[in-house]
């Protein structure tokens, strides 16, 4: 079976793993000031201004992405990025197994999780 990169599996119920480890890399403090200070870039949507981490999508303005912090897109995001709490660098100490089964779908309990973080 050969697996063919594809972008259009947005309708599909796949998890996208690697997605979500980037944007657990990214949602880390120093990268996501970074992330939510871009320069000024004329070839994306609203200058690179308005940037939301989670979904690694840029809005035309601050209206639109405050709507979009409200859709279901961004919150499922939010969910799955709760859902799979393992940074890159677990990911890569893992030795290519991929995922972790104890933490994965951990039930919402009365605490959040609190990311490892150093
Ligand atoms: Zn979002």
């Amino acid at each position: 079976v050969v697996e063919m990169p594809q972008k259009e599996d947005n309708k599909t119920r796949k998890r996208k793993g690697k997605d979500i480890d980037q944007i657990h890399e990214d949602l880390q403090p120093e990268k996501a000031a970074k992330l939510m200070n871009q320069e000024v870039d004329l070839d994306i949507p609203g200058d690179a201004q308005h940037y939301c981490i989670e979904c690694n999508r840029y809005f035309v303005d601050e209206v639109t992405k405050k709507v979009h912090d409200k859709s279901k897109v961004h919150k499922k995001r939010l969910k799955e990025l709760k859902e799979v709490p393992y940074s890159q660098k677990e990911a890569e100490a893992a030795g290519g197994l991929g995922i972790f089964p104890h933490i994965k779908n951990r039930p919402t309990a009365a605490k959040p999780d609190e990311p490892l973080i150093g």
